[in-house]
């Protein structure tokens, strides 16, 4: 007889549950049963850390970056069984770039002065223990990116993991705490609770000891964390538009359109989630994106697929209020990170193994253009010449500053995108996740802080600057 796939999920995870309480039992894996006892141990190994040389710390970190890159498959497939939304291959690729491609100690910057009067510098010393709330989408991969970005500062850090993805987060703290202590280094520098909640992360962002927050997630996260009273960065949601226009090389567009959107089933808040076409190229643009791995819908199949992944509610109008109520979308949360094959499913398309992208044409004001879908659904908009493009680009956008990705050889229609969008991460002429350093220049990381402004975030966002001044010496010239 053969297992039903849902039996042999739900035994692997109680398994694997199983085995977290195995590891909870041992000392030193940084898990905790309070947020109180998350903290204090956080806390001693911070000072433990501080007794440490920059040269030490770097070692705990090249300790960090070679267990994540050991693991990375495992915690790959640990997100995929545990959250059900992602897909491996993926996963392993952006926990091992989290681990090769965050810096180190090496981007703490020194500034200095010198005259007259003597020589005064700036460093960037650590915050002491940061609180850092992580999402269900990146479980690992945020946890590993903002661990080696938050220690190479000098800092300990206590996660509040989404609680969907909490054995997945919970294995990655363990995983980088042992590395570290056998390193040399302190143990706890990462801790977490066992059973992470809303509670949790309320406690972590009052808790005295804690003194910064980094919040990556939705905007209700981003707001908690701002209205905190402490020092907080907020990394938030995104609705990347993809525009196009007539002087693209349309084939290399589509390509690369489709590879960004399905990578990772659409999961990335960097990855494209729709495309704006100008009306010469759209036909020859959607024709492409087929050969790529697209597959259309239209009319009625558009409107059952709305059915599936979008939730729907009447707006709820003030007592007395005679206007018509509108229609309220969200998003299904069922079908978040699902595979292109299994969306079509479920409104009666069979479709082959290669297929990535569910592709659709839409109006302009479609919910699955507004909405934040995280999913591989991808609605093409049409729209007259660059203008329009531009208007259209900004609004769907909504203001979020996150990230837009354009493909055109016209500079000046490049620049004038750019300038209007104002995003955190503007992607020319490749897919979106070159912006997070695949396939494009530069470091990655998983939280790109837009509301608070420090963008691409580093060990330098998690640090205080200090002056130290000292009169009349030490100007050599
Ligand atoms: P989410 O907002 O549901 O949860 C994120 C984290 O915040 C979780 O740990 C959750 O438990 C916690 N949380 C949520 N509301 C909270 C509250 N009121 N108080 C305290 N903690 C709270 O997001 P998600 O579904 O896990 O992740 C997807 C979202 O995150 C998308 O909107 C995506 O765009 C965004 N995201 C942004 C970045 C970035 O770098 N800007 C990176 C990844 C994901």
């Amino acid at each position: 007889m053969l297992a039903d796939p849902q039996f042999i999920s739900k035994i692997t995870a109680q398994v694997l549950a199983k085995l977290q309480e195995t590891e909870q039992g041992k000392e030193n894996t940084g898990i905790f049963a309070t947020m109180d006892d998350a903290v204090a141990a956080a806390r001693h190994a911070y000072r433990e850390l501080k007794t440490l040389s920059l040269e030490k710390r770097e070692g705990l970190i090249a300790a960090m970056r070679e267990a994540a890159c050991a693991n990375a498959a495992l915690l790959a497939e640990m997100a995929v069984q545990e959250t059900g939304m992602g897909r491996v291959i993926d996963k392993i690729v952006k926990n091992k770039l989290a681990a090769r491609k965050t810096p180190g100690t090496e981007d703490l910057r020194t500034g200095a002065w010198t005259g007259d009067r003597g020589l005064t510098i700036v460093e960037q010393g650590p915050f002491g223990v940061i609180g850092a709330i992580t999402p269900t989408t990146n479980p690992s991969e945020t946890l590993i990116n903002n661990g080696i970005g938050m220690i190479a500062a000098g800092n300990a850090v206590v996660f509040s993991p989404h609680p969907t993805a909490r054995l997945t987060s919970r294995r990655t703290v363990e995983i980088l705490n042992a590395a570290i202590v056998r390193a040399g280094g302190p143990a706890n520098l990462l801790t977490a609770v066992a059973e992470p909640s809303i509670e949790a992360a309320e406690r972590m962002m009052k808790h005295p000891d804690v003194n910064m927050l980094v919040a990556t997630g939705g905007p209700g996260v981003v707001r908690a964390v701002l209205s905190s009273g402490k020092k907080a960065i907020g990394a938030g949601a995104g609705n990347p538009p993809a525009v196009v226009d007539e002087t693209a090389d349309i084939a290399k567009a589509a390509r690369d359109i489709v590879d960004g959107c399905s990578f990772d089933n659409n999961l990335p808040c960097i990855a494209e989630k729709e495309v704006i076409a100008v009306g010469s190229i759209a036909d020859e643009l959607t024709a492409y994106m087929g050969k790529y791995g697209a597959y259309p819908i239209r009319g009625r199949q558009v409107e059952d697929l709305m059915k599936v992944v979008l939730t729907e509610k009447e707006e709820r109008m003030a007592p007395g209020c005679t206007a018509k109520p509108r229609k309220l979308y969200g998003v299904n949360k069922n079908f978040i990170g699902k595979d292109a094959g299994y969306i079509l499913r479920q409104i009666g398309l069979s479709v082959p193994d290669g297929v990535k992208v569910v592709l659709c044409e839409t109006e302009a004001d479609h919910p699955f253009v507004l909405e934040e879908l995280m999913m591989p659904v991808l609605p093409l908009v049409q729209v007259k010449d660059i203008d329009a493009a531009v208007e259209l680009a900004v609004k769907v956008e909504h203001g979020n500053r996150h990230t837009a990705i354009m493909h055109s050889k016209n500079v000046d229609h490049l620049t004038r995108l750019a300038r209007a969008i104002e995003t955190t991460i503007f992607v020319k002429n490749g897919p979106s996740y070159a912006g997070i350093g695949v396939g494009g220049e530069g470091f990655t990381t998983f939280t790109i802080a837009g509301p608070t402004g420090e963008g691409l975030t580093s060990a330098r966002s998690f640090t205080r600057q200090r002056r130290c001044v000292l009169v009349d010496a030490f100007s050599i010239v």
